[in-house]
């Protein structure tokens, strides 16, 4: 079994989801006392935020390329970096090592286009709504058109619900309400699916919370290492 390098603390109270996860799903597959060989290393997300707020991405960019060299350095065979934002930053990390990186759009591309869905909805910070780095892989490598929130309103809501209160540990039912609110928009132009484009979404809402599939891309991400990990 390879060992998994996960690049976290953005927000921990996703990435320890990633290591429920992970070793859920070795258990499953390999039973007993098996579980997975996960190697952690885990921001203060405050430093990486304030650099994300003033747009100083290659200073974030470096930390995280730096974090990635520990991991390669303390023996993981790869890696992932468990935020959807930091993706935008996914070149300059794999540059920095010889290791291969999981990209999350990947595993989540494959399954919608695997769902038979050509058109999706795209829930996630402001920097993955609006850059076109995360839906611009969805769209060239799986070839799906991909849906965000019309309303600038409404795509600030989404942000600041994650920053505010999902990686702060609050979770709460009017702000589940709003999100719902906005999933049923992106289902009324034409979203055949909804990506949970952050870690942290799959904590506020669920299948129960929209009219067509969710894809929650801490789950497809996770078990995306598990297949890897368990491979050749
Ligand atoms: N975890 C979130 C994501 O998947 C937001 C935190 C961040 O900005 O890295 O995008």
């Amino acid at each position: 079994m390879k060992t998994i390098g996960l690049i976290g603390g953005m927000s921990w109270e996703s990435s320890v989801e990633y290591y429920r996860i992970i070793n859920q799903g070795i258990r499953e597959r390999l039973g007993g006392l098996r579980s997975a060989k996960i190697l952690l290393d885990s921001f203060d997300f405050e430093e990486i935020a304030c650099r994300q707020r003033a747009g100083n991405w290659d200073e974030a960019g470096e930390m995280l390329a730096t974090s990635a060299r520990r991991l390669e350095q303390s023996g993981a065979d790869f890696v992932l970096i468990c935020t959807n934002t930091m993706h935008k930053l996914f070149g300059p990390v794999q540059d920095a090592v010889q290791i291969p990186l999981v990209h999350i759009a990947d595993p989540t591309g494959a399954a919608i286009k695997a769902a038979g869905i050509k058109r999706i909805g795209l829930l996630g910070t402001a920097f993955t709504m609006e850059d076109d780095f995360y839906r611009k892989r969805l769209e060239e490598r799986f070839g799906l058109e991909v849906l965000v929130p019309e309303a600038q309103a409404d795509r600030q809501m989404v942000h600041h619900v994650i920053f505010g209160e999902l990686c702060q540990g609050v979770v709460r039912d009017e702000s589940r309400a709003a999100y719902r609110a906005v999933m049923s928009r992106l289902v009324e132009r034409g979203a055949e699916g909804i990506i949970l484009g952050c870690t942290e979404i799959g904590l506020l809402v669920g299948p129960a919370d929209a009219s067509v599939p969710l894809f929650d891309t801490t789950h497809l991400h996770a078990a995306a290492a598990v297949e890897q990990a368990l491979a050749g």
